[in-house]
């Protein structure tokens, strides 16, 4: 079994990958962003905040020597991800991507899929009450959205925010019942939400489903070429267990 790894965290996938690690004997050190005011710690070492760029990373690497990095990070870290793969580049330490299936369409489904968030803003222009479920980054888009926009996020988000705006403040999972409830409560009429994949945000793709709503999905960044990419902790355990990384 490889003895250190470096995961590049964030998401739910990477505190369960650490806490698998872990749990196997490997020594773990999960990096955050430090964007959460409190964010849910994974089991092992954390370090918080930017490493400064590739070359912030690449020292990172090579100052405590790392058998593997696996990017956990969120399908919509882009930054992350690219400089992941140029530190590997230069260091040579092997870099695996776990990265989750984006969300798939159901009978009955009315998704509206863009590349951006401003295509997202323009695509609900016209709607009176949208939700805006994309994070606290990034909001400046709907800046001009004229309709009503509940924006939910983890933590406050920074303006600008969409002139007319109501913050709720939560972290997932949410189930089925409460989105329903939420979107009738707010007489929602769009859904905006980034294609992020996974269970701990997906009752609310359901719950418009159920009420008839759109949603416009943000399509996920491309990842850098020649990075093998797998879609579960598991696969992760199996290629680290094979030092397949
Ligand atoms: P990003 O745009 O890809 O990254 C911007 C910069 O933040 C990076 O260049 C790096 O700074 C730092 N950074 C990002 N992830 C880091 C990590 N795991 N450890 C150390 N530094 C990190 O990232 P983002 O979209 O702002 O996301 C930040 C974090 O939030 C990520 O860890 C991601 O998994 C999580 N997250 C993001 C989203 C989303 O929608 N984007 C949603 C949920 C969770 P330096 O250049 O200084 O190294």
């Amino acid at each position: 079994m490889t003895s250190r790894v470096l995961v590049l965290g964030g998401t739910g996938e990477a505190r369960r990958l650490a806490a698998a690690l872990t749990d196997a004997g490997v020594d773990v050190v999960s990096s955050l962003a430090g964007r959460v005011a409190e964010p849910v710690l994974p089991p092992g070492q954390v370090r918080i905040g930017g490493f400064g760029g590739v070359a912030g990373l690449v020292a990172w690497l090579r100052a405590a020597p790392t058998a593997a990095v696996v990017d956990a990070t969120h399908p919509f870290a882009a930054g992350m991800t690219a400089a992941a793969a140029e530190a590997s580049t230069v260091t040579g330490v092997p870099l695996l991507r776990l990265q989750r299936p984006g969300w798939t369409a159901r009978p009955g489904d009315d998704w509206r899929r863009v590349d951006s968030l401003a295509e997202a803003a323009a695509a609900v222009v016209g709607f009176g009450s949208v939700f805006v479920t994309t994070g606290r980054q990034g909001l400046a888009a709907f800046a001009d959205v004229p309709g009503h926009c509940l924006v939910r996020s983890v933590d406050p988000p920074a303006p600008p925010l969409p002139r007319r705006a109501t913050v709720l403040l939560a972290r997932g999972p949410f189930t089925v019942a409460d989105e329903r409830a939420l979107l009738r409560r707010h007489a929602v009429e769009v859904v905006v939400t980034k294609d992020s994949g996974g269970s701990m945000t997906a009752a609310k793709l359901t719950a418009a489903r159920e009420l008839g709503l759109p949603v416009v999905l943000v399509r996920r960044p491309p990842l850098p070429p020649g990075i093998p990419v797998v879609p579960t902790v598991e696969a992760v355990l199996a290629r680290i267990r094979s030092c397949a990384i």
